[in-house]
């Protein structure tokens, strides 16, 4: 079984940062990236709001880069996802999911383990959503836009994630409608003045969509609601899909304590009321939701685990 001092679960950039950090710190860490590192800014053409990137960076350019630095600071990093915790006299064992059937071969045993596992983009849960997935229900802007050129298509949500995807979308596509279950949008000014400013975007504010409509592919969204011109049916080509996020935290369930939605609950050094266990970045209560704050948290959360490899104090 692998020894280190430190166990990161989640490749995302919370927990890369935290795998580079905790190298830094000249700590023995492992990280749990899962299948695909990178998390949800993988796919993201352009990331916003990163300091000193004022024109943005692509997810598929920043994610790698990171993983790279944070191995050649002496961080492993593990193809595998985490599939359990099990806590020993003076630590924790993860157990990965293809580890189970390697036995202790796929395990880490760690004195400390940073939990960020991030979450993933909820879904509809309408008629069509699983049978159209793939032939016009999309999750990835970035990855379809070039193909819907010329296009209608739809995007659902009224945060940040949904207005930076139908802006993404409005660059290829005829139209573009941002369907908004609210009276207002609830992302950030600045994505709200450049949905205004793009006029290909028309915005439906109290919309819901009650089933995704076509036989091989996307054909029309069947909507309900209070929207301006009284429509039901939608023609589009496509739907994209973020309306809200779901943290990847049911493998903890009775591990750590989560909050209401299903966050690890922490105090202000990331510390949870478990002792060894840590968490960052979104799938964390309180997270900020944006990429600076969870890699920040991947760092500070290397930094608490540092110390308390060297105290052994821990709150409570
Ligand atoms: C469409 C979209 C656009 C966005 N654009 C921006 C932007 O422009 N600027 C910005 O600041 N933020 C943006 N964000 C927010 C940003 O993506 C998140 O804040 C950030 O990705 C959070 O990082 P994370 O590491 O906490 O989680 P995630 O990115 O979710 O990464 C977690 C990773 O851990 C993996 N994992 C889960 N469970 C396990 C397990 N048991 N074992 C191993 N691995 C596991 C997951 O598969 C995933 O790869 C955007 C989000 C979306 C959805």
């Amino acid at each position: 079984m692998t020894e280190v001092d430190i166990a990161v679960v989640g490749g995302g950039i919370a927990g890369l940062g935290a795998a580079l950090q905790a190298a830094c710190l000249g700590r023995r860490c492992a990280a749990f990236t899962g299948g695909v590192p990178g998390g949800l800014l993988l796919s993201i053409e352009s990331i916003q709001g990163l300091p000193g990137h004022p024109e943005g960076i692509a997810g598929y350019e920043l994610c790698p880069m990171t993983q790279e630095q944070a191995m050649d600071a002496g961080a492993q990093c593990l193809p595998d996802e985490a599939a359990a915790l099990v806590p020993t006299g003076n630590g924790w064992i993860v157990r990965s999911v293809a580890g189970s059937e390697r036995g202790a071969e796929g395990s880490v045993r760690a004195r400390c383990v940073i939990l960020a596992p991030g979450s993933r983009l909820r879904e509809l849960d309408v008629p069509g959503e699983q049978r159209l997935a793939g032939k016009g229900v999309s999750h990835c802007a970035s990855c379809d836009a070039p193909l819907l050129r010329g296009r209608a298509v739809a995007v659902v949500g009224g945060g940040d994630a949904a207005c930076q995807e139908a802006l993404t979308l409005a660059a290829h596509a005829a139209e573009v409608h941002l369907l908004v279950r609210g009276a207002a949008l609830r992302a950030q000014a600045v994505w709200q003045a450049r949905i205004q400013a793009q006029r290909k975007i028309v915005c439906h504010l109290q919309v819901r969509v009650e089933a995704i409509l076509g036989d091989a592919t996307v054909r029309a969204l069947h909507l309900s609601g209070a929207h301006a011109d009284g429509m039901s049916e939608l023609a589009v080509d496509a739907v994209f899909v973020y309306a809200g996020l779901t943290p990847n935290t049911a493998f903890l369930d009775g591990v750590a304590p989560l909050d209401a939605q299903g966050r690890i609950i922490v105090d202000a050094t990331l510390r949870s009321p478990v002792r060894g266990l840590l968490a960052a970045g979104n799938a964390r209560a309180g997270a900020c939701g944006q990429a600076t704050g969870a890699a920040a948290d991947g760092q500070a959360a290397a930094w608490a685990a540092h110390r308390f490899l060297e105290n052994d104090a821990w709150p409570g």
